[in-house]
């Protein structure tokens, strides 16, 4: 819960500014809307390239492993 020290008292979230500032001083207190809002947005293309890239990572890996296990054999 956002805690404004200034004002010496707590906020519900939804009563902050929406950039997660004190509505009475406009110190900052609680996390602005857009952070708050990330978990609902869709994930950003840089997090689905960074997953693309670690996946062919470990595909890769994968490969290496097998054919080092059929050259052992
Ligand atoms: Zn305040």
């Amino acid at each position: 819960m956002p805690w404004c020290a200034e004002c010496d008292r707590f906020y519900n979230p939804n009563s902050l500014q929406a950039d997660g500032t004190c509505p009475t001083c406009g110190r900052a207190v609680g996390e602005p809307e857009k952070l708050r809002k990330f978990s609902d947005e869709p994930a950003p293309w840089h997090f689905k390239v960074l997953l693309v890239a670690v996946v062919v990572y470990l595909g890769y890996r994968l490969y290496e492993v097998v054919l080092w296990g059929l050259q052992s054999l």
